[in-house]
């Protein structure tokens, strides 16, 4: 066999050494927004009491108006994180101590653990091995008379299935709140996700799409809602004169502020995420062409009716088909790829994240206090947090998920043949590595992954 037909992992030539390009985020247009903003010497111009400024300054003003210009959403209420932001949205939505939130299991870990803060208590259902996102059909199975609310996420930037949760929501009066933080500007059949549902919103976080170190954009349609939300952001409880003791419920408020210079920067990201998203498109579907019919691997496919954020293109692997197992293949694959630089994760990973029901908050039922609040409100014997609960959701996560995050600005078409070329070399060779390689474990848990993604 030549050098460059033997797998690297082998010994052989790898396909490609030279690194990837650095995603690079802060350009001219950020730079001068910041400079004027410290030019003003107002970093924050939000005060804690009722009157002018308790809705933040002029740039949180204007980064809130072009979320609401550009998407047409009615309100959109900025916050520090979007972690902040679901705990608000629940707080707004009247989530009580032992009401039930349905969530999918397959997300990242606030999506779940925003309800504890006010008591509520996560209820996993399985999610839909197409969409990655929560299945109608399993929601149905998880709804109780204390069920107040069902949790959605568009995960990796793929919608779910809304008209399907709408329908289920409105027969037994639920709310519908959307963590959209790997799907900023997708469309579901039309509709802009974030407020399809009641109230829903965005993650800026550094490794998003468009971000402003940490933040984060809440968005509803419904005044009460916003109002209640803006309650929560910034100290509510100075501003509570004349409120009747329901809408008073909850809005005890936090500091969960985003500053001017913040909201300068996002406005200049947000201006960005439209191009963001057209790049990643084009790379992912030159990608999945090249993959096409190959065995063992297919690509998620496009939504039909609506657009993808390409947070991550996530792939399934099928073992048997491909001849080796997954982490095989992957170690092979990466073995053919440049070594990620930086902050830049691999090309590929397996299995995203451990079902949340299987982390030690759900398994001890250990969240606020020490005697088990609020999971002890509920009826002895539930929720079920047990293994198996989840079928779909382990299967991704044990043997058949892959992601590519390299599906991202800057990089071209060439480098997405890079990949492909990578990969079809490992698939051509299954043989020689199935017989070699060892199968590593690498299923880590949430908190290690991300300690794990080389942060040097
Ligand atoms: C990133 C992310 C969050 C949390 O957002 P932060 O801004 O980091 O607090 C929540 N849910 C999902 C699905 C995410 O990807």
């Amino acid at each position: 066999m030549s050098n460059s037909r033997k797998p690297a992992i082998l010994g052989g030539t790898p396909v490609r050494t030279q690194p990837f390009a650095h995603r690079v985020t802060m350009g001219q247009a950020e730079q001068v927004a910041v400079r004027e903003v410290l030019d003003s010497d107002v970093l924050s111009a939000f005060i804690g009491s009722a009157g002018k400024f308790f809705n933040g300054g002029t740039r949180v003003l204007e980064f809130e108006s072009a979320w609401t210009s550009t998407y047409g959403f009615k309100h959109a209420i900025s916050v520090n994180s979007w972690t902040a932001g679901l705990v608000t949205a629940i707080g707004a939505c009247g989530i009580e101590p032992g009401d039930e939130v349905i969530c999918p299991p397959f997300t990242m870990s606030a999506s779940a653990t925003s309800c504890l803060f006010y008591g509520g208590i996560p209820v996993f259902a399985d999610i839909d091995p197409e969409t990655f996102c929560i299945d109608p059909a399993s929601i149905e199975r998880c709804i109780t008379p204390r069920t107040k609310a069902i949790m959605v996420v568009h995960l990796f930037g793929h919608p779910a299935d809304m008209d399907a949760i709408l329908a289920i929501a409105a027969k037994h009066s639920l709310k519908v709140i959307e963590d959209a933080a790997q799907a900023p500007g997708v469309f579901y059949k039309g509709r802009p996700v974030g407020t399809i549902g009641d109230v829903g919103g965005f993650s800026l976080n550094f490794h998003k799409h468009i971000h402003t170190g940490e933040g984060g954009v809440i968005v509803t349609n419904d005044d009460r809602l916003a109002h209640r939300c803006r309650l929560i952001r910034n100290h509510g409880e100075n501003a509570m004169e004349g409120m009747s003791d329901e809408e008073m419920a909850n809005c005890i408020g936090n500091n969960y502020r985003l500053t001017e210079i913040q909201s300068a920067i996002g406005t200049a990201q947000l201006a960005k995420l439209k191009g963001h998203l057209a790049t990643r498109t084009l790379l992912v579907d030159h990608l999945r062409k090249r993959l096409q019919g190959l065995p063992g691997l297919r690509p998620q496919a496009h939504p039909a009716e609506s657009t993808h954020a390409y947070y991550l293109l996530p792939m399934h692997f099928d073992a048997q088909a491909a001849g080796m197992s997954r982490s095989q293949f992957v170690q092979a694959v990466l073995a053919e790829l440049p070594k990620p630089q930086g902050f830049e994760g691999t090309a590929l990973t397996e299995g995203y994240v451990k079902p949340l029901y299987l982390t030690p908050i759900y398994q001890k039922r250990i969240a606020i206090g020490t005697k088990g609040f609020p999971f002890n409100l509920a009826p002895a014997g539930w929720p079920v947090y047990d293994k198996g609960i989840c079928p779909v959701t382990e299967r991704m996560y044990e043997k058949e998920l892959l992601l590519c995050p390299v599906v991202r600005e800057p990089l071209t078409t060439s480098d997405m043949d890079d990949v492909a070329d990578a990969i079809t070399k490992v698939l051509e060779n299954a043989e020689a590595i199935a017989a070699t390689v060892q199968s590593e474990n690498r299923l880590f848990t949430p908190v290690e992954a991300a300690i794990s993604t080389d942060v040097r």
